[in-house]
């Protein structure tokens, strides 16, 4: 490069605008406080802040037990496993939405099958679960997944599949936040799995919760997420305990620690407002990008409440460049987006060990085409929005 191209590439407009990240992950001054107070407790592993963490979360959903695990991922598992099915049972899924659920199912050995979406909200619809459950003779079980955060009707889900609620997991991933018609996301299947991955609209860094009402099942996972002990290894060393235990299940290691729990618990208590931040700047692109050709904004739920964890927007071909060519402008205007998900029948090792209809996935194909989030987080300010809709606009009026 010249040096005269250099100046011209330094002053260009593109490269003095600010970065718009995809989604940050922002641990405030409370909850670093919260953190160095469990350091210098003596006691890091999982302990008293768990265990307050996990009542206050499940307090947040109106379930009466939350036990708290080292991923969503690990709390599908487990809670699959908990539902004590035949090795080789089927399990429902979408094939839309992220490979965590359906290697949970095959790790506690079971086989997904995977079930088409709506192109237009990227769930499955009634007809579709109908249609799936049918071609394989029927499912033990379902994985329901509230994409982004829009709210899957559970219970209809359920009786479409000819299942009842007892037999119905929720990948909660997006969900936290997320009302079906007037009830949270938390207590209305058998086990609801949340995820505080970095990125999450809760997050910590890494971690997981299962809420349920089922006091009976909660205890089994509080056990089988930690080797299967029958007593809380971390109960052992309070004074007056009994060093004795007792291994009753298979288990896993998939426990939570305090520093973690203190993490959480600090981002729980500006949960809601964080989450009407979301709210506030999913309804700012609403506004600025209504009347682009080719744009079609995500569907509001008709009942419901939206956790607002994505905010994506189908690409149609009337818009001025595919998909793919926008997010490469995006990027070269410092403007983060992803793509949620890549469906699971195009994975290679999940291709191979899901059950995928004979007819295909055309919805899921369609949604994967087309379909863009933009950056959501509640640390966006207006101006990182009005910057990200600029770009569109001036990007779609390019043909
Ligand atoms: C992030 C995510 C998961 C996995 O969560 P982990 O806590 O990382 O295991 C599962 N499902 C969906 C839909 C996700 O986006």
């Amino acid at each position: 490069m010249t040096s005269n191209a250099l100046a011209v590439a330094i002053s260009a407009p593109t490269e003095s605008r600010r970065r718009v990240a995809f989604a940050r992950t922002v641990i405030g001054p409370e909850a670093r406080a919260a953190v160095d107070r469990v350091l210098a407790s003596g006691w890091v592993t999982t302990g008293q802040e768990v265990l307050d963490f996990e009542r206050e979360l499940a307090d947040k959903v109106g379930a009466a037990r939350g036990v708290a695990v080292s991923s969503c991922t690990a709390g599908i598992e487990l809670a699959l496993r908990g539902l004590g099915l035949e090795s080789g049972a089927r399990v429902l899924m979408s094939a839309d939405t992220f490979c965590g659920a359906a290697s949970a199912i095959t790790h506690a050995g079971l086989v997904p099958v995977l079930c088409d979406v709506d192109p237009r909200t990227a769930l499955p619809t009634e007809a579709m679960i109908h249609t799936a459950v049918r071609a394989v003779g029927g499912v033990s079980a379902m994985v329901v997944v509230h994409l982004g955060g829009h709210p899957l009707d559970v219970e209809a889900a359920a009786a479409a599949a000819g299942l009842g609620l007892d037999r119905v997991v929720e990948d909660a991933a997006h969900a936290l936040g997320t009302d079906v018609a007037s009830r949270h996301v938390g207590s209305i299947s058998r086990a609801t799995c949340f995820s505080f991955y970095a990125t999450k609209n809760l997050a910590i860094g890494e971690g997981g919760m299962v809420t349920t009402d089922d006091e009976e099942f909660a205890d089994e996972l509080a056990s089988s997420r930690l080797h299967g002990m029958s007593r809380d290894a971390w109960r052992r060393y309070l004074p007056g305990a009994t060093w004795r235990y007792d291994v009753t299940v298979d288990g896993l290691k998939a426990n939570l620690t305090d520093v973690q729990a203190a993490i959480g618990r600090a981002q729980l208590k500006k949960f809601d407002v964080d989450q009407a931040r979301r709210a506030q700047v999913a309804a700012r692109y609403d506004a600025l990008l209504h009347g682009l050709d080719g744009i079609e904004l995500p569907p509001r739920p008709t009942v419901g409440r939206h956790a607002w964890h994505l905010y994506a927007v189908r690409v149609r071909p009337e818009f001025a460049l595919p998909r793919d060519r926008l997010m490469e402008r995006l990027a070269a205007r410092g403007i983060g987006t992803s793509v949620h998900f890549i469906p699971l029948h195009r994975l290679t090792w999940h291709s191979r060990h899901c059950v995928i209809p004979e007819a295909g996935l055309p919805g899921a194909e369609a949604v994967f085409a087309e379909t863009l989030s933009l950056p959501l987080d509640q640390n966006l300010n207006d101006d990182d929005v009005d910057e990200v809709c600029t770009a569109l606009w001036e990007t779609g009026e390019e043909r």
